[in-house]
């Protein structure tokens, strides 16, 4: 298959490509050169799929998250999971990593997938989040004891078929009683935590809001920072000196933000919402300044985030942390599969063959993502 694009994206930061044929075999992208001759689809601008590093796909954006869970059956949820794949598929996301899901329903979500008896994007899952006992995210958590009951979850995790492994180093917005800018999980349970998990080879996420959680989620050798919103200097430097990743779920903020008036959410998401609404901003732009990575993720599935509205997240990045959108793109794709792990998100020999085909120029205005004309994964047109 031959597709032409007037302008291509590739996940770079690179110089876009003007006029040029994708060509794609057996489901990868065989070359990228000069356009010539026929094509079998043509688009103004392709981009490699977009790749979401932080959603909850058993959660459709009700307005109480943990109230959802605790009031639904996992049969329920496992449904709302399903339509949620083929949602994101339909609107551009062709990869996500599940950070943290009940009943092992995003493992077998993903492997359904995988044997493509249902549509959705690729998937990496965490499985059950690893909180403290009454911590942020413990519905669907498994609640730590002691250091060595740290590793021994994350052994459970394994067991349950997760392949990447969340703690909840501090408290967290949407969890009654959970103080944000408090530590949660303990250094040492962290550290026990985080070392068991890259023992086996599985890639470490932190929810980390506080900035002593952030420090002393780095300081155990985590991989990403998920949230961050009241990172200090230090947290920023450190975050730089490990190389690690920040995902700062923009929209997770937003969304909540965007309907504090409304009387759907409880009292105490709208009073730690407000808090926080204050000072991330300045926060997170800082660490973008200072060249920390940042990959994209939503927290698609939190209040009123809608998991086929990934689109939004980077525009969010673009427009609140002043990336350019060629970067805040870049951080959605190339940076995000980089941290999620199944390929590297770029329209490049060898990849899979994951692109959306836009109407517009999504360098020169990155709403153009919000609609792909159409999607392809691995090669085949998403219908
Ligand atoms: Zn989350």
């Amino acid at each position: 298959m031959i597709l032409r694009a007037g302008i291509l994206y590739d996940g770079t930061l690179e110089s876009p490509k003007r006029n040029v044929d994708v060509v794609i075999e057996h489901g990868r992208i065989a070359a990228v050169r000069a356009a010539e001759g026929d094509s079998d689809l043509a688009a103004a601008c392709v981009t490699p799929g977009l790749v979401n590093a932080h959603v909850h796909l058993e959660a459709s954006g009700e307005p109480d998250l943990f109230t959802m869970v605790q009031t639904t059956t996992p049969n329920e949820r496992l449904l709302k999971a399903v339509a949620n794949a083929r949602k994101s598929l339909r609107a551009g996301v062709t990869t996500v990593r599940d950070l943290g899901s009940s009943n092992a329903i995003a493992q077998s979500l993903r492997d359904a997938i995988d044997a493509g008896t249902i549509p959705g994007p690729r998937m990496r899952a965490a499985g059950n989040v690893l909180c403290m006992t009454g911590g942020h995210g413990w519905p669907i958590g498994r609640e730590i004891v002691s250091p060595w009951d740290a590793r021994n979850a994350v052994r459970e995790q394994l067991k349950a078929g997760a392949d990447c492994i969340k703690v909840i180093a501090t408290g967290g917005v949407l969890t009654k009683g959970a103080v944000p800018g408090n530590e949660q999980l303990c250094p040492d349970e962290l550290s026990f935590a985080i070392d068991e998990a890259h023992r086996h080879g599985l890639r470490t996420a932190a929810h980390a809001i506080g900035a002593a959680g952030i420090k002393s989620a780095l300081r155990a050798n985590v991989d990403s920072i998920e949230h961050g919103m009241l990172i200090d200097e230090e947290g920023v430097a450190l975050l730089k000196e490990r190389g690690a990743y920040l995902v700062p779920t923009l929209a997770a903020a937003a969304c909540i933000l965007e309907h504090l008036e409304d009387g759907t959410q409880p009292g105490y998401v709208v009073e730690k919402a407000r808090k926080i609404g204050e000072v991330m901003e300045e926060n997170l732009r800082r660490a973008v300044a200072a060249g920390v990575r940042i990959a994209g993720g939503s927290d698609a599935g939190t209040p009123y985030n809608y998991h086929e509205r990934y689109a939004y997240e980077v525009e969010l990045m673009h427009r609140v942390l002043g990336m350019t959108p060629q970067q805040a793109l870049h951080a959605a794709t190339a940076v995000a599969a980089e941290l999620v792990g199944i390929h590297r998100g770029r329209v490049a020999p060898g990849e899979p063959a994951d692109v959306l085909l836009l109407e517009r120029d999504a360098g020169a205005d990155v709403r153009a993502l919000r609609d792909p004309v159409m999607v392809l994964k691995g090669g085949e047109v998403i219908a």
